[in-house]
């Protein structure tokens, strides 16, 4: 199954041309515990419904861009590039 994701440079384009890297999380703090350190770094929302995701455009011009998408249909309502993130989502960490 396929369906198009808009890339912030290029338009729209078949995901095929696209990898997934993963859902947006945030940094544990500097005075984390390591169970919030472990959490941090391992463990995912995993929501059913509409979550904040990296993407690259792989096969186009290779930016890594972040896009709004409904896990169960797919959708994606926007994306953008890091850097116009809105501000409350700004300690959210890069993929690895
Ligand atoms: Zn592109």
């Amino acid at each position: 199954m396929t369906f198009l994701i808009t890339c912030p440079n290029c338009g729209p384009r078949e995901a095929l041309e696209f990898s997934f890297g993963g859902e947006t999380t945030r940094r544990a703090s500097p005075s984390a515990t390591d169970r919030e350190l472990a959490a941090a770094l391992y463990f995912r929302r995993n929501v059913n419904g509409w979550q904040t995701e990296w993407w690259v455009h792989q096969s186009g011009c290779r930016a890594w861009f972040l896009a709004e998408r409904h896990t169960t249909t797919n959708e994606i309502r926007r994306t953008y590039r890091p850097q116009d993130r809105p501000r409350d989502e700004e300690q959210e960490a890069a993929p690895a």
